[in-house]
């Protein structure tokens, strides 16, 4: 059995605010992935088959092709394609769900419009430290995913029962994309039991997990052949590495968004190794590099992400992004390398 994750005062809180709104948003942060996709996709089946409330997913900027067959997927609006009917939305919302992020500031451009809206706000995120202004929050860093918080929602407030596939599949995706298809982050046995309960839903998990993670371009798998021979720096006695993609390199494999995901994981199958960091140019902004961090064990990618990278995230994988040229970022990384060599021993 799960535990109860909100207090009764705030369940009751909750489906009141959803029962007397009319309009509702669910919104994720920028570059959403399959947990922050997932999130919004399954709590708006959630609003829509428990509270008969449509409530419109909207997403900062574009999403991977490798989750555009998720159920629903298709009413998803960009707010960077539709800025003035996003910004009247948010404007006139009752109600807006923020998902997978902890600040407003992830959701990049839409900030302005999700900060000013008038409408109330209810955050169910698992980064740490939650500054966003809500009614209630829902903030757990110790869960997988914000895909496993959704999922407990719903058990607490007793509504799965009611709820089919098309809540059952993006939850199983974001809870398996976050945590890497299941090999990190991914040791609560409750997980286990979440996801047979999911399955009595009669979702195919494995198909699921082919669309992810089965979908490359030829361009993709031979980008990550090159970016492994020709561009990783290993740092053997530090346990650490990085690895450059300069924008001439990403338009040689003529790179679509997504196709350097999960690249940053792959030197951490060297034995030993515990720390991964991967550099990537910006395709259209110029001095702008896009940092990820993977770690294993206790070495903390967070605290080194919000030290030297402008960003944060989790103690095994972070982001943050620099701005400055390539070359800057590797002097700015083999820095960072040095000043955390005591935690990498
Ligand atoms: P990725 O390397 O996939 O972009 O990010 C890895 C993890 O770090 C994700 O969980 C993401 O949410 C988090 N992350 C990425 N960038 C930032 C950032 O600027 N701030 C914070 N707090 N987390 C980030
Ligand atoms: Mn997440």
């Amino acid at each position: 059995m799960l535990k109860e994750i909100i207090t009764s005062e705030q369940a009751s809180l909750l489906t009141d605010i959803i029962r007397e709104s009319d309009t509702i948003v669910c919104v994720c942060h920028q570059n959403p992935d399959g947990d922050a996709l997932g999130a919004c996709l399954a709590w708006a089946e959630l609003l829509r088959t428990v509270y008969g409330k449509e409530a419109q997913v909207i997403v900062p900027d574009q999403y991977p092709d490798y989750l555009q067959w998720l159920p629903n997927s298709e009413k998803i609006i960009r707010y960077d394609k539709h800025r003035e009917g996003c910004d009247w939305t948010l404007e006139h919302a009752d109600l807006i769900f923020c998902l997978d992020f902890n600040t407003a500031h992830r959701t990049a451009d839409m900030e302005p419009a999700l900060s000013g809206s008038p409408a109330k706000k209810v955050l169910i995120d698992h980064h740490l430290d939650p500054a966003v202004e809500a009614v209630v929050t829902v903030s757990q860093p110790e869960s997988s995913s914000t895909c496993e918080l959704v999922f407990r929602l719903a058990w607490q407030l007793g509504c799965f029962e009611q709820l089919g596939k098309h809540f059952a599949v993006p939850v199983y995706c974001g809870m398996m994309t976050d945590t890497g298809g299941f090999t990190y982050n991914s040791s609560d046995p409750d997980i286990y039991f979440i996801i047979s309960q999911l399955l009595t839903k009669r979702i195919n998990k494995d198909k699921i997990y082919r669309n992810v993670y089965h979908t490359f371009s030829e361009n993709r798998l031979r980008l990550t052949g090159f970016v492994l021979y020709q561009r990783l720096v290993v740092d053997a006695s530090r346990h650490a590495s990085y690895f450059t993609l300069s924008r001439e390199d990403l338009q040689n494999f003529h790179f679509m968004k997504g196709d350097a995901e999960g690249l940053v994981n792959m030197p951490l199958q060297m034995k030993g190794h515990r720390l991964s960091i991967s550099l990537r140019e910006d395709t259209e902004k110029d001095n702008l590099v896009w940092v990820s961090l993977r770690s294993v064990d206790q070495f903390p990618c967070n605290e080194m992400a919000a030290q030297f990278f402008n960003g944060g995230g989790h103690l095994n994988a972070s982001g943050g992004r620099l701005n400055c040229s390539l070359a800057e970022a590797v002097d700015i990384v083999k820095k960072a390398i040095l000043a955390f060599e005591n935690k990498l021993k």
